[in-house]
């Protein structure tokens, strides 16, 4: 795995790449954070978008969400999709909010993770991005890009959060995996694109995989064979 120093290189790079990383889901405090992340599982952001403007709007805060029918509000998401689960979580999360914080939304780890539906990576997105709190959310996106890099190993969300928390500063933390997620959604595709990164000088994959594959192609064996040739009419008798 790489030096710390080197992680942060990627993070600096990266943000270089990507100004003004951020979440891309639209909130204006902890509670509608929490409330939109909770509907990002399984969906996309711009998705859940659409559909809390309006719900904001008919359950501002905790206490009118913890009242809300369940029937009224798998109207409102189901577009998001898995509407029962989200709801059921929604409603029972906002009723936790209510019991035991005062329908505030906590800034601290554990508090937040025994909410229904609010598992470790809700909880960072919210305490990075909405309470103040160094967080460093790892999705899918982080998950590949980081090890694709090499400056993470292994695919346990909670062992990639720990290895970049540890190589970087606390400052860095919501940064570093806001910019993976946008450079995994747009550049380190499943399926990468490697000619438009800033950071392929850095990366493990590009240097073990990409390159020697573009090693194997045809047209660079047919260019290998070409300097052979050459080589060989500069050197006559050989
Ligand atoms: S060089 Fe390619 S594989 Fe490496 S981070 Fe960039 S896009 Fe991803």
């Amino acid at each position: 795995m790489k030096s710390p120093e080197a992680t942060r290189r990627v993070v600096e790079t990266l943000a270089v790449q990507h100004p003004n990383a951020d979440t891309e889901l639209h909130y204006r405090n902890a509670f509608e954070l929490l409330v939109a992340t909770i509907l990002s599982a399984q969906s996309t952001d711009a998705r859940v978008n659409m559909v809390t403007p309006a719900l904001f709007k008919k359950y501002p805060d905790a206490r009118a969400l913890a009242r809300a029918r369940q029937s009224a509000l798998e109207k409102q998401i189901v577009s998001t999709g898995f509407f029962r689960q989200k709801s059921k979580a929604l409603l029972g999360m906002s009723q936790a909010l209510i019991a035991e914080h005062g329908g505030q939304v906590p800034a601290d780890m554990e508090a937040l993770t025994r909410l229904p539906g609010v598992g470790r990576k809700t909880a960072n997105v919210v305490l990075g991005h909405a309470l103040g709190v160094p967080g460093l959310p790892v999705d899918r996106h982080v998950l590949r890009v980081s090890n694709r890099i090499g400056i993470a190993e292994g695919d346990d969300p909670e062992k990639v959060e720990a290895q970049l928390c540890a190589a970087l500063p606390e400052e860095m933390w919501t940064l570093a995996s806001d910019v993976q997620i946008l450079h995994g959604r747009r550049i380190c595709r499943p399926k990468p694109l490697c000619s438009d990164c800033s950071i392929r000088d850095d990366c493990d994959f590009y240097e073990h995989v990409v390159m020697k594959d573009a090693a194997r192609t045809p047209t660079a064996k047919k260019t290998r064979a070409k300097s052979r040739d050459a080589r060989r009419v500069r050197t006559p008798g050989r």
